[in-house]
């Protein structure tokens, strides 16, 4: 087994941002596990698929990532899909899905054989409590509502994208609420993970406490 890095957190926490860092400063493949949610998302939004189908439908997408100028670009059926899936009906849809037993068995097995033998840092939901359970360090990364709201804003007015920062802020409590009382592992911080709350900290400071963790090799 490789040094595993598990972040798990709600929406909007920085998970992504912190997960690279950390992975281009110790050298790790950085594996964003909710991309994966988020095409098999696509492909069933694309196939108009209802909640009843998702079963037999999911079989359909094969999901594989590769890693391109350092970036991780998620495949769907051999389609490269890295510029459709960051968006918000895509994101909503991402939860409706991954809930479905299915579709969860089909990319955990991905996760855990990408985490087998190379040092990784995984960012996601049950990261540290189902997919990686002996991970050396995990995290769970969070920060107010409000807050997080108001990142994912920045980042689309950023990108170009018309959006309403109230509508973004109802947006992230549904999701992190159907995240976290799913039946199959839920949103939960495991109970050998840090809790870092980074509603008032700079990105560096979460990725130096981050990396103190790992150098210590042990939780605090
Ligand atoms: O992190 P991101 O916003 O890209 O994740 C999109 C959705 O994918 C989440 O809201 C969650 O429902 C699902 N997901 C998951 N398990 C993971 C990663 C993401 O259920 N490990």
């Amino acid at each position: 087994m490789g040094f595993n890095i598990a972040i798990d957190g709600p929406a909007g926490a920085g998970k992504s941002t912190i997960a690279k860092m950390i992975a281009a400063k110790m050298g790790y493949i950085y594996v964003d596990t909710g991309a994966m949610y988020r095409a098999m998302a696509l492909y069933l939004l694309r196939e108009k698929a209802a909640t009843e189908q998702i079963d037999g439908k999911c079989q359909e997408a094969d999901i594989t990532i590769a890693y391109e100028n350092g970036e991780q670009v998620v495949y769907l059926n051999g389609e490269n899909v890295n510029a459709y899936i960051r968006t918000e009906e895509v994101g909503r849809m991402a939860s409706v899905s991954s809930p479905n037993p299915q579709v969860r068995k089909k990319l955990t097995q991905l996760q855990q054989k990408l985490a087998a033998d190379t040092d990784v840092v995984m960012d996601g939901r049950d990261i540290g409590t189902c997919v990686l359970p002996d991970a050396q360090v995990k995290v769970y990364l969070t920060a107010d509502s409000h807050e997080r709201a108001l990142r994912r804003y920045k980042e689309l007015v950023e990108k170009g994208e018309s959006c309403d920062l109230e509508t973004i802020e109802k947006d992230i409590i549904e999701r992190d609420r159907q995240d976290m009382t799913r039946e199959i592992s839920p949103l939960k911080q495991a109970e050998d993970a840090v809790l870092i709350d980074s509603s008032h900290m700079t990105v560096e400071e979460v990725a130096n406490a981050v990396i103190a963790l790992c150098q210590s090799g042990k939780q605090l």
